[in-house]
């Protein structure tokens, strides 16, 4: 298990080492979306994930 803190609220995330590069991570406090950009024993990095195709009816 990986601890990274959320860019957006400070919480605490836990990623799985079986997460790949690429994989979406939501932070369960603010919900904001993550993507990893890379995964490493216990190093991980993300980057806000593109809202892509999301339409919410605006
Ligand atoms: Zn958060």
């Amino acid at each position: 298990m990986v601890t990274i803190k959320c860019h957006e609220c400070d919480k605490e995330l836990n990623i799985s080492n079986d997460s790949i590069k690429g994989e979406i991570v939501t932070c369960p406090d603010c919900g904001s979306d993550f993507e990893i950009v890379s995964i490493e024993n216990d190093k991980v990095e993300l980057k806000p994930a593109e809202k892509v195709g999301e339409d919410w009816g605006e």
